[in-house]
């Protein structure tokens, strides 16, 4: 079942265009990553996606329903930023419980569901700290919980790891993948790490200047790459 649509997708910033015609399809349950080198349009498509961005042509669908008009508070898309983005004044615990609170969400309701999805990113431990007490880790951690509490249909995460020192990154990876295929949550993943892409991804999308050049499985775009570019970018040179 194909979850997400992109169809002819173009935006355009000024007379700059940042994307060209991109077509992806999104199946249920997939774990899809985005790659390319920085300024190909990565977070654009992202951003698109979670309606922060209007496209310039195109539509988009979430499963059969066209969403292109509809803003990004009735789209039910959990968006980790780059820099994860907590809100510095809060606790851990508001940080994780605000999106449940801008919904009215009871307030047992929303203790019972901040305390699952701290458990499942294993940050129990720290709600009642604020983000400055916190590793980079821990916090990266907090975005991802954040993201989820709100049981949302897809998982939109953007270089949600590049923060992170090598070690770490590793760790959180292999996390971050049994997290996802254990929730079953459609996931869009951008990165410019070719390994992480595909180590982690269903599938890869690799991108450049705006447009997407293949996709394929992790074995598809390495093995097979249909560009030059594809297979340079990926450490897979003709
Ligand atoms: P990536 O995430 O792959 O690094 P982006 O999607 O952030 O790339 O950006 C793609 C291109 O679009 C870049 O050239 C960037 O400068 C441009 N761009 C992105 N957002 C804006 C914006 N809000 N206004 C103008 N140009 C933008
Ligand atoms: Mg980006």
């Amino acid at each position: 079942m194909v979850r997400i649509t992109l169809e002819n997708i173009t935006k355009k910033f000024g007379d700059f265009t940042a994307l060209d015609n991109i077509n992806l399809k999104i199946e249920d349950r997939e774990f899809m990553a985005l790659l390319g080198p920085s300024g190909s349009g990565k977070s654009t498509i992202l951003y698109t996606i979670a309606g922060i961005y209007k496209p310039t042509s195109g539509r988009i669908y979430f499963d059969d329903r066209d969403v292109t008009e509809v803003p990004p508070k009735d789209r039910n898309v959990g968006l980790v930023f780059q820099n994860w983005a907590l809100y510095p004044h809060m606790t851990v615990y508001k940080n994780i419980a605000f999106p449940l609170e801008l919904r009215k969400v009871p307030r047992e309701e929303i203790e019972k569901k901040v305390k699952a999805a701290a458990k499942m990113l294993h940050i129990e431990g720290l709600l009642d700290r604020y983000p400055w007490q916190l590793s980079g880790g821990q916090q990266q951690r907090v975005a991802i919980a954040r993201a989820l509490v709100k049981e949302p249909d897809v998982l939109l995460l953007d270089e949600p790891l590049s923060n992170l020192d090598a070690l770490l990154r590793i760790k959180v990876r292999a996390e971050l993948k049994r997290l996802q295929k254990e929730l079953g949550i459609t996931t869009i993943y951008v990165t410019h790490d070719q390994a992480e892409a595909l180590a982690m991804a269903d599938r890869v999308a690799v991108i450049r200047e705006g447009k997407i050049l293949q996709v394929g499985t992790p074995d598809e775009v390495y093995y097979k790459p249909k560009y030059k570019f594809v297979g340079g970018f990926l450490g897979n040179p003709p």
